[in-house]
């Protein structure tokens, strides 16, 4: 259960770094925003539990893994 980032679609912004109550969300050594599926929870704990990192994306590149 994890959000993945679509590497098609990301621009590299970081803008949902931040968003992460988890600390999921990291740049790569290639440069490549990525989402560690070991650590993303979808936000199930969060309220409302939905995905954060989601509507910070402008570019609509996360999504479920
Ligand atoms: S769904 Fe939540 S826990 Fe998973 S990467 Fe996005 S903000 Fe982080
Ligand atoms: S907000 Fe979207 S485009 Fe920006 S780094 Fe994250 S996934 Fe990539």
């Amino acid at each position: 259960m994890a959000m993945k980032i679509d590497q098609d679609l990301c621009t590299q912004c970081s803008a949902c770094i931040d968003e992460c109550p988890h600390e999921a969300i990291s740049e790569d050594d290639d440069g490549s925003i990525v989402i560690d599926p070991n650590t993303c929870v979808e936000c199930i704990d969060q309220d409302p539990p939905e995905p954060r990192c989601v509507p910070a994306c402008a570019f609509d590149a996360i999504l479920k893994a």
